[in-house]
């Protein structure tokens, strides 16, 4: 009897990963980062297309000179919580400059977008209260639900029909129900309907929590995500995101237009008991929130990648995890061994995907997730591209007509 035999799952797929002898595992170590779109990897010198890096802003000039002189003048670590000594201006400072960018009363910031959302929706939904979250939702959402009190009732993705109908069966309680759904998905990309859902939402008298993980810096016209991008800020109750997407760090954060969210502070234990964010990386976040708002340049330069890559690959047949481009792009298949061998091909190739298997999938299916970088040149988006022309024959996938 061991502690480890639950693993069965794990280990074969970890042989099953680890078969062909190029490739330790799936966790290739980067080597040398040389850029936001190029790292040394296993001894060569590769294109990276499997980052979430989607602004660039890891290697921006300022951000990185902001994290140096904090460095210099705040040190490595604030070794506290929030709570306690952890709480330095710089924290404060980048709180109110996130409130101020969503026109909002309240900023919270955590050490991770894992934990905004734990934190968030852990303390916001009580034991008399409902948590209303998508199927397909992230592992922090789904795990946000099991550290609340609150009774969870899932809706089928991207379906608001089955959100509205549960609403109703929830009756008066509905207004006691925190409604949770990501605006872009993290996995295949394809986006909430989110104009449905705030008024779904909105006639059952529910409140709305949005993940912008994967939008923020990218939508909007000040870089706020979807929601700003869709005119619904007004609409929505919370906003959570993170720092380690397109702003380039690390931490995450909620704002809300109620300004009660202040409460949290005292509440939510994900916020409470865990050390602050180091202070280089409240102030490159800081820098990187600047950029992120002055960002339209970025944003159509990603957004311009995006729609090349999207229309080329489905030209080379493949099939797409969403139908409107965006910055996260995967290519999906119904058989891991397919994924696995693009993954791999693409890697001999000198680009570095994200290979993604169920049970971390939705509906079983296989994938090769790339994110596209408006710090990518358009030579390396040809690169990426070239090598998936290369291997779509192997794969039996064909031009479309
Ligand atoms: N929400 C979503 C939708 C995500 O995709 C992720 C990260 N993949 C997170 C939250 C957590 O963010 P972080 O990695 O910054 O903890």
């Amino acid at each position: 009897m061991s502690l480890f035999d639950k693993f069965a799952t794990q280990r074969a797929l970890q042989t099953a990963l680890a078969d062909d002898g190029r490739v330790a595992s799936l966790a290739t170590p980067m080597g040398v980062i040389h850029s936001a779109t190029s790292a040394t990897i296993d001894g060569r010198r590769m294109v990276l297309a499997g980052t979430n890096n989607y602004l660039g802003l890891t290697f921006d000039d300022e951000c990185r000179a902001a994290a140096i002189a904090a460095i210099e003048t705040h040190g490595t670590g604030t070794t506290g919580s929030r709570m306690a000594s952890g709480n330095y201006a710089g924290h404060r400072a980048l709180e109110q400059a996130m409130a101020d960018a969503f026109g909002w009363p309240s900023a919270i910031v955590f050490s991770t977008g894992y934990q905004a959302n734990l934190g968030a929706i852990s303390a916001l939904a009580g034991a008399d209260d409902f948590l209303m979250v998508d199927g397909d939702s992230h592992a922090s959402i789904h795990d946000a639900c099991k550290l609340s009190a609150a009774t969870t009732i899932r809706f089928r993705h991207n379906d608001p029909d089955n959100l509205d109908r549960r609403l109703a069966r929830l009756g008066d309680d509905a207004k006691r129900t925190l409604v949770v759904v990501e605006s872009l998905y993290s996995t295949l990309g394809d986006r909430a309907p989110l104009r449905k859902i705030v008024e779904i939402s909105k006639r059952h008298g529910a409140w709305l929590l949005v993940d912008e993980a994967h939008s923020f810096g990218a939508f909007g016209a000040s870089g706020m995500g979807l929601c700003e991008e869709l005119g619904l800020l007004d609409e929505v109750d919370f906003i959570v995101g993170t720092f380690s997407k397109s702003l380039g760090g690390i931490g995450g954060f909620c704002v809300s237009r109620h300004a009660d969210l202040e409460l949290l502070r005292l509440a939510s234990r994900p916020y409470i008991f865990t050390a602050s964010p180091a202070p280089a990386v409240i102030a490159a976040t800081h820098q990187a929130l600047r950029r992120v708002l002055s960002g339209q340049d970025l944003r159509e330069r990603l957004m311009g990648h995006a729609r090349r890559f999207y229309a080329q690959t489905a030209a080379l047949g493949y099939r797409l995890g969403a139908a409107t481009p965006g910055p996260v792009a995967a290519l999906v298949f119904s058989q891991r061994d397919t994924a696995q061998a693009l993954w791999r091909g693409l890697f001999d190739a000198g680009v570095y995907t994200n290979l993604m298997v169920p049970p971390a999938t939705p509906s079983g299916l296989s994938l090769v997730r790339i994110s596209l970088s408006a710090a990518h040149s358009d030579d390396e988006l040809s690169t990426i591209i070239a090598a998936l022309a290369q291997w779509a024959p192997n794969l039996g996938v064909s031009a479309a007509d």
